[in-house]
């Protein structure tokens, strides 16, 4: 399988610190920022620092240490966001669109976290 990252991509200009973003936490692998059209009360994306465009790309060529550091990242925000159920949180959904089928508009890999209101059903129909 080859993986054909664009480096101009709108992501990898955000962690170049080419183009503002509202952090919400750094890892030495990840970042986490608000998602600039929310489409929940909370809503923020978590990049790996790496330049993979889709979580199957990631999945076969990313570090142990890019993928522990990843996954953590994305619990840690659920936990700061307050959307843990175990801690009360009211819950909260992850998405990763991929390719086409996916709607993926950003060839960078990340993960939306939506929370703070009940979702409603996870596809249309
Ligand atoms: P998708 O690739 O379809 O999974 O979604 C890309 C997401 O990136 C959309 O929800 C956009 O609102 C979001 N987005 C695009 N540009 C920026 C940006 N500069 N800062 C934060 N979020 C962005």
């Amino acid at each position: 399988m080859t993986y054909a990252y664009d480096p101009q991509n709108v992501f990898a200009r955000i962690l170049r610190g080419e183009i503002p973003c509202r952090k919400v936490l750094e890892t030495d692998h990840s970042l986490a920022f608000e998602d600039i059209r929310p489409q929940a009360p909370h809503h923020v994306l978590v990049i790996p620092k790496g330049p993979y465009v889709t979580f199957d790309h990631f999945a076969a060529e990313a570090s142990a240490a890019e993928q522990a550091d990843y996954v953590r990242a994305i619990g840690q925000v659920c936990a700061v966001l307050g959307l843990c159920p175990g801690d009360a949180g009211g819950g909260y959904r992850l998405i990763a669109n991929s390719g086409d089928a996916g709607v993926q508009e950003v060839p960078h890999l990340h993960v939306h976290i939506l929370g703070g209101r009940v979702l409603g059903r996870m596809l249309p129909g």
